[in-house]
């Protein structure tokens, strides 16, 4: 059974349980729809931050999407992937967190996404927040109040 208190895990910020900016894969803007495949196939993730030089967020890439775009009237038009870029395709509708928000504020948003992008004042990639990451949390959370429980 989930115990009672979850009160202080929720004292935690985003920035205490992000994954930081050097250990999320990305591509960058100006890349081919190739390259992205070929990062999101490798690492086996569904969709990662679309990022510039300077390391500001600008969308999002997933398989899905570029999956859809290579669908044409009559074939599924290959050479789009050496072709397009990733900022004709990225999703830019994205939601957003900031290093001090609250957990509250993650706990909504990630109900509705897998993992969601966090950043600066000035638009710079910090990192993401993952559903995993909160569900960890609760977890050890969990346990720590079973085993005080029993002692
Ligand atoms: P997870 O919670 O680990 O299952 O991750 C959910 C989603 O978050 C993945 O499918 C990716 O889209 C994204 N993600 C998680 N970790 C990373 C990472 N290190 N680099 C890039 N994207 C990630």
């Amino acid at each position: 059974m989930i115990s009672k208190d979850i009160g202080d895990i929720m004292d935690a910020t985003i920035k205490d349980l992000m994954i930081p900016g050097d250990k999320v894969a990305h591509v960058q803007i100006g890349n081919n729809l190739e390259h992205a495949l070929l990062v999101l196939t490798k690492t086996g993730y569904t969709a990662i931050p679309v990022l510039d030089p300077t390391f500001k967020l600008h969308g999002l890439i997933g398989m899905n999407l570029i999956m859809d775009n290579l669908f044409g009237l009559e074939r599924i038009e290959f050479e789009k992937l050496e072709n397009m870029k990733v900022e004709e395709v990225m999703n830019t509708e994205i939601p957003r967190l900031f290093l001090n928000d609250s957990l509250e504020k993650g706990l909504d948003l990630v109900v509705n996404h897998n993992f969601v992008c966090v950043q600066n004042d000035e638009n710079v990639f910090e990192g993401i927040f993952t559903r995993r990451a909160i569900l960890k949390q609760l977890k050890n959370h969990n346990e720590k109040l079973k085993n005080s429980d029993n002692v």
